[in-house]
Protein backbone atom coordinates (compact mmCIF):
# COMPACT_ATOMS: atom_id res chain seq x y z
CA UNK A 1 0.00 0.00 0.00
CA UNK A 2 1.43 3.65 -0.84
CA UNK A 3 2.19 5.64 1.85
CA UNK A 4 1.08 9.74 1.15
CA UNK A 5 0.58 12.54 3.33
CA UNK A 6 -2.67 14.00 4.48
CA UNK A 7 -2.82 16.99 2.55
CA UNK A 8 -4.97 18.21 5.38
CA UNK A 9 -2.60 17.26 8.62
CA UNK A 10 0.43 16.36 6.85
CA UNK A 11 0.09 13.09 8.59
CA UNK A 12 1.25 9.79 6.68
CA UNK A 13 -1.19 7.59 5.93
CA UNK A 14 -2.24 4.71 3.46
CA UNK A 15 -3.70 5.60 0.55
CA UNK A 16 -6.57 2.99 0.66
CA UNK A 17 -9.00 2.55 -2.65
CA UNK A 18 -11.31 1.65 0.78
CA UNK A 19 -10.58 4.53 2.63
CA UNK A 20 -13.71 7.09 2.24
CA UNK A 21 -11.47 10.15 3.15
CA UNK A 22 -8.66 9.69 0.77
CA UNK A 23 -6.56 11.42 0.07
CA UNK A 24 -7.17 12.58 3.88
CA UNK A 25 -6.33 10.35 6.89
CA UNK A 26 -9.69 10.80 8.57
CA UNK A 27 -13.06 12.05 8.36
CA UNK A 28 -11.79 15.13 10.37
CA UNK A 29 -8.98 15.76 8.21
CA UNK A 30 -11.59 16.34 5.06
CA UNK A 31 -14.36 18.28 6.95
CA UNK A 32 -11.40 20.37 8.00
CA UNK A 33 -10.10 20.95 4.59
CA UNK A 34 -13.80 21.45 3.29
CA UNK A 35 -14.45 24.11 5.93
CA UNK A 36 -11.43 25.83 5.08
CA UNK A 37 -12.46 25.81 1.40
CA UNK A 38 -15.83 26.77 2.00
CA UNK A 39 -14.30 29.62 3.98
CA UNK A 40 -12.14 30.78 0.83
CA UNK A 41 -14.94 30.92 -1.49
CA UNK A 42 -16.82 33.34 1.14
CA UNK A 43 -13.59 35.60 0.75
CA UNK A 44 -13.61 36.20 -3.58
CA UNK A 45 -13.93 40.02 -3.92
CA UNK A 46 -17.68 40.19 -5.87
CA UNK A 47 -18.42 39.26 -2.08
CA UNK A 48 -17.34 42.26 -0.10
CA UNK A 49 -18.74 44.33 -3.11
CA UNK A 50 -21.88 43.07 -2.88
CA UNK A 51 -21.80 43.52 1.33
CA UNK A 52 -20.73 47.31 0.11
CA UNK A 53 -23.92 47.56 -1.91
CA UNK A 54 -25.81 47.04 1.04
CA UNK A 55 -24.32 49.02 3.36
CA UNK A 56 -24.92 51.79 0.89
CA UNK A 57 -28.31 50.91 0.76
CA UNK A 58 -29.13 50.86 4.53
CA UNK A 59 -27.25 54.44 5.04
CA UNK A 60 -29.89 55.67 2.47
CA UNK A 61 -32.70 54.41 4.23
CA UNK A 62 -31.23 56.22 8.01
ZN1 LIG B 1 -4.99 14.10 8.40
Amino acid sequence: MPEINCPQCGEKTHWNKDNPFRPFCSEQCKNLDFIAWAHEERQIPGDSQVSDVFSEDLEKFE
